[in-house]
């Protein structure tokens, strides 16, 4: 008979079990902040860079840890994507924004739509078309009403299945955005042939702009490509005022970031939208 006495662990490495140990308890909090809902959506307002007039708000993830506090989705959505949580958090998190949607528009606030990020390992392993078909209904929200971002990447990984779904939301009026665009490996083709809606250029791009001049040559680019297959152009991660003048010059169509307003709650971010609708 095996007993495990007080060296019953002396062949593993003490740190690696340390931190396998800690996994282990994070995946479990996980697991009980899926089962108990301890997630609050937060909203980023993406503006048009002619009127700065609310455009979308993007829907941002974030778990209200029990114990400790606030988290971003840097410290979770990975271990979600690896452990396959992602989608009942993801169905978690399309349900919350369709509820919101709702409940704002019972509250008699302005009509905005707002965007989803969705990753790749929700893709392969949901119906995306359906989750989405049934959170609409389920709160009685007009399609239109709802966007969703997704990399290069999710389009990459199973391009046929993924395209199917793809059309198929964007037939009932779902708008469809690239995210992080630029970083990836998306062809020109097959960004007509899913017929996107918009392409949101990544941080990095706008991190670029007003130094030797390159950012704003690749600006230019992406952004007369855009035009010419009919989609918009959206810059991420504008934290300062010249490169929101710059953007406007180069005919980017709308703006988000730290300069334009930073992620709110559900009560924060319709003060936004009321103050630049009125202004
Ligand atoms: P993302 O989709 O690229 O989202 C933009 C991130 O940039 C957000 O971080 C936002 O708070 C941050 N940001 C906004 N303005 C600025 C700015 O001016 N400068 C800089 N440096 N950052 C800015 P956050 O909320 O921490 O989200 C991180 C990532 O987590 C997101 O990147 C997205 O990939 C993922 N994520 C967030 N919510 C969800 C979700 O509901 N589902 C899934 N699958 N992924 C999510
Ligand atoms: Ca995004
Ligand atoms: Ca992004
Ligand atoms: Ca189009």
């Amino acid at each position: 008979v095996k007993t495990r006495g007080k060296n019953g662990y002396q062949f593993f490495d003490p740190a690696f079990y340390g931190a396998m140990r800690q996994r282990k308890q994070r995946e479990r909090e996980l697991q009980a902040a899926i089962a108990g809902n301890q997630f609050v959506m937060h909203y980023q307002v993406r503006v048009s860079a002619a009127t700065q007039r609310v455009a979308s708000l993007e829907a941002l993830v974030r778990w209200n840890h029990p114990t400790a506090g606030m988290l971003y989705p840097d410290e979770f959505i990975p271990l979600a994507e690896e452990t396959g949580m992602i989608v009942p958090l993801g169905e978690l998190v399309v349900d919350t924004v369709c509820a919101q949607i709702a409940a704002w528009t019972r509250d008699g606030c302005a009509a905005v739509p707002v965007s989803i990020n969705v990753s790749s390992r929700q893709f392969n392993e949901r119906d995306m078309h359906a989750l989405f078909l049934q959170s609409l209904e389920r709160h009685g929200i007009p399609a239109d009403r709802v966007e969703i971002e997704l990399t290069e990447s999710t389009m990459i990984r199973d391009p046929v299945r993924t395209s199917e779904h793809l059309q198929a939301m964007h037939a009932l009026g779902i708008r469809l955005l690239v995210d992080d665009f630029g970083t990836g490996y998306s062809s020109l083709s097959m960004l007509q042939q899913l017929d996107f809606d918009l392409l949101k250029v990544d941080k990095s791009f706008t991190r670029r702009l007003g130094g030797d001049g390159q950012g704003e040559v690749l600006f230019t680019a992406i952004i007369t490509m855009a035009h010419a297959l009919g989609m918009k152009v959206v810059a991420e991660g504008v934290e300062r005022p010249e490169q929101a003048a710059l953007l406007a010059q180069l005919q980017c169509d709308e703006l988000q970031g730290y300069y334009i307003a930073s992620p709110l709650d559900a009560v924060g971010v319709q003060g936004e939208i009321r103050r630049r609708q009125a202004a």
